[in-house]
């Protein structure tokens, strides 16, 4: 149903009442991880953190994993076993179970996590459905991962290496609040809202997202990893101000300027997030 482009591609079986998700992301050492600083418990954690987050971005229910890792020379067994007890956990957590993978070695560590989830047919979050007058809205307060990576101590490092997928709200915002487009913020508020616009073939005019505590304006509008959810809803929606204890903040509107144009406090904002790749490459 959908394929390259959005958080996890949509597969429909044949006469069933679901679709389902898919995503897989890669987690490597030196470039989303270090050993120094992340315990094997940290690494395993996100490792699958950042796939069950795709899941939440389309409100979906995770169902499995297959998870493939690749073992450097400086993980013991005492390591692997505490990452893979750390990943399954984040699973199960989730509702979904390990159900299979593979396993090499190499030089430094490398693990690729593909997680299935299933929404009711037709149903799914996706982001391309973002229309102009629709408000965009943000779960949490931004800037806290990339604050942590910086300080590598309190509750922003706490926060950075413990994300939390926004499952239940991923769910909420598909089957109750009607939520027109969404996304997980994994490279920064302004690269991800800006694949949503050119997604859905719109722009955007945004004011100051919520901080978290200590964080600059800057790390808020393009720090990455923090799997928050940016959605919108048509004009007429009414979204509470709490869900769960997560608030849920207003940010301003779609337009119906150039495809992919973020006007943040009236100036054009240029899309300064995490890219590996620095072009247009869209990550799932
Ligand atoms: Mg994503």
């Amino acid at each position: 149903m959908l394929g390259i482009g959005d958080d996890c591609a949509i597969y429909r079986p044949r006469g069933s009442k679901e679709d389902l998700l898919f995503t897989t992301d890669l987690f490597l050492e030196d470039v989303h991880f270090r050993r120094s600083t992340h315990g094997a418990k940290d690494a395993g954690r996100v490792a699958m953190c950042r796939s069950l987050s795709d899941i939440a971005a389309m409100g979906g229910e995770p169902r499995f994993a297959l998870v493939s890792l690749s073992v450097p020379g400086w993980a013991d067994d005492r390591w692997v076993r505490s990452f893979f007890e750390s990943l399954t956990s984040a699973a199960s957590a989730a509702g979904a179970v390990l159900a299979g993978g593979d396993l090499a070695t190499s030089e430094k560590l490398a693990c690729d996590v593909t997680v299935c989830g299933a929404v009711p047919r037709g149903s799914a979050l996706r982001r391309d459905g973002a229309r102009p007058g629709h408000a965009i809205y943000v779960s949490g307060a931004l800037g806290g991962s990339a604050l942590g990576l910086q300080t590598g101590a309190g509750r922003a490092w706490k926060r950075h290496v413990n994300p939390e997928p926004r499952l239940a709200l991923g769910r909420y915002l598909r089957s109750k609040a009607g939520a027109s487009a969404a996304m997980d913020i994994s490279d920064g508020l302004s690269l991800d809202l800006q694949r949503l616009c050119l997604a859905s073939g719109v722009a955007a005019d945004i004011t100051d997202p919520p901080v978290f505590l200590g964080a600059s304006p800057e790390q808020a509008l393009h720090g990455g990893e923090e799997y928050e959810l940016v959605f919108t809803v048509p004009a007429e929606a009414r979204i509470p101000k709490h869900y769960q204890g997560l608030a849920l903040t207003r940010i301003g509107q779609i337009t119906d300027g150039p495809a992919g144009l973020i006007r943040h406090n009236g100036k054009t904002l240029a899309a300064r997030g995490h890219d590996h790749f620095q072009d247009s490459c869209q990550r799932m």
